[in-house]
């Protein structure tokens, strides 16, 4: 977790590929939907670009689908879900279904400004279209109100862990997995 810009997609595909398990991006799947304009990405697509959340039954049902995958089934690493508590309950029933379960919840922290500069630079570089000014700055409201409580969530079942995300890929890969360390194996 984290707001948008923290870096969660860099270090979600370095994390999975250490541990050798599927690396599961929300956004990334919504964007190859909109790419490919199946009718999943027409139902993602407006609120995609005006910054707002899809709605939980849509992303809900495409989470569900893509952990019942098998290369799934020995583990995974989620980016950018669960972002709602509606979504938090939802993983909840799937991993008890799946029998899975969570075992670490990873929170990139950074500074507000900073982060809406390196989002404002990746449109520069990869001309997102959710990555405009009005939009950037909404996607940060959306989170604090949307998503931060989520963290007292998790942080109540003992699952945080709480990382600085400024500074390079490098240094905030090796306190990820230092934190990483941490957690106790079942
Ligand atoms: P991201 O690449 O993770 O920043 O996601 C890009 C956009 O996809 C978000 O601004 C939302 O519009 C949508 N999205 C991604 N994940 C979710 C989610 N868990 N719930 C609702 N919308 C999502």
């Amino acid at each position: 977790m984290g707001p948008p810009g923290a870096g969660k997609g860099t270090q979600a595909k370095v994390i999975a590929d250490h541990f050798g398990i599927p690396a599961i991006s929300t956004g990334d799947i919504f964007r190859a939907n909109v790419t490919h304009g199946t009718p999943l990405g027409k139902k993602a697509q407006e609120y995609m670009d005006a910054g707002e959340y899809v709605p939980d039954e849509v992303t809900n049902l495409m989470v569900r689908a893509r952990i019942d995958e098998p290369d799934a089934e020995p583990g995974f690493l989620l980016d950018g879900y669960p972002r709602t508590l509606s979504q938090v309950e939802e993983l909840d029933g799937m991993i008890r279904f799946t029998g899975h379960r969570l075992d670490a919840v990873v929170v990139l922290t950074v500074d507000a400004d900073e982060i809406v500069e390196r989002l404002l630079q990746r449109a520069r570089v990869e001309g997102r279209a959710d990555d405009t000014e009005d939009v950037v700055r909404r996607r940060q409201e959306v989170y604090v109100e949307q998503t931060e409580p989520l963290i007292e969530v998790y942080r109540g079942r003992g699952l945080v862990y709480e990382i600085d995300g400024m500074g390079a890929v490098e240094e905030v890969t090796k306190r990820i997995f230092d934190a990483l360390d941490a957690v106790p194996q079942s």
